[in-house]
């Protein structure tokens, strides 16, 4: 089941891997920007622990808007409204279900990547996060459309961002702070694409 107690444990699960890279993804930033984005969503998700763990939500929809405000508030640099933005619309695209079946999980998230663009205009092959999360939403829907579970819809996600954000690692970034870099940008994982693997790897695992 998909509901506002166990996707509040997949955003525990969630701060947790993120604290466990944060050095890695402090690493990646730092080839190609400012060595933050570690530190950034580590905050971010630790802030938003403390909310949940102090909040009573009765929906997913609350849980995801609830993630959402805290990111914002509290990642800050490029990440934080993309992010913010992202659970955000996931929220707004889930209304007020008290359960998420497996197309309202492939429907989330493809409102997700909508509001990432909306916000940072990046397209793919720009090198952002957006090269994870267009190919999982496009797995993720194909999935739902031929029947599968909450579970088997979150694990092709999570396989496709990986295989996403991989593939950064060969483009020269035209969007965020790696775009200053040029063609030196090339030959590094982007450091947002990589977060944005590490989260739907961990939602794919705790739907399991
Ligand atoms: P900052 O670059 O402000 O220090 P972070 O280091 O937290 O912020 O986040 C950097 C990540 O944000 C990049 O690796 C990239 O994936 C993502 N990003 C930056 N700009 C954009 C954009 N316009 N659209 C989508 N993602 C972006
Ligand atoms: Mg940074
Ligand atoms: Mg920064």
């Amino acid at each position: 089941t998909c509901t506002a107690s166990s996707i509040a444990d997949a955003l525990r699960s969630a701060a947790q891997v993120i604290t466990e890279h944060r050095d890695e993804l402090v690493r990646l930033d730092r080839e190609i920007g400012d060595g933050d984005h570690g530190e950034n969503m580590k905050r971010g998700f630790t802030a938003m622990v403390s909310k949940l763990d102090s909040t009573e939500l009765a929906t997913p929809g609350a849980v995801l808007k609830l993630a959402a405000s805290t990111l914002i508030s509290t990642v800050g640099g490029a990440a934080g409204p993309l992010y913010g933005t992202a659970f955000l619309r996931a929220a707004a695209a889930v209304g007020d279900a008290a359960e998420l079946d497996a197309a309202l999980v492939a429907k989330a998230l493809q409102a997700a990547l909508e509001g990432v663009v909306a916000r940072g205009k990046a397209v793919v092959g720009d090198k952002t996060m957006v090269d994870a999360l267009t190919p999982a939403v496009a797995a993720a829907e194909s999935v739902a459309e031929a029947g599968g579970d909450v579970a088997s819809v979150l694990s092709a996600a999570a396989e496709a961002a990986d295989q996403g954000a991989e593939s950064t690692v060969p483009l020269v970034a035209r969007k965020g702070r790696a775009s200053y870099l040029g063609e030196r940008s090339a030959g590094h994982l982007d450091p947002g694409a990589r977060s944005t693997a590490l989260l739907l790897r961990t939602f794919a695992g705790s739907a399991r």
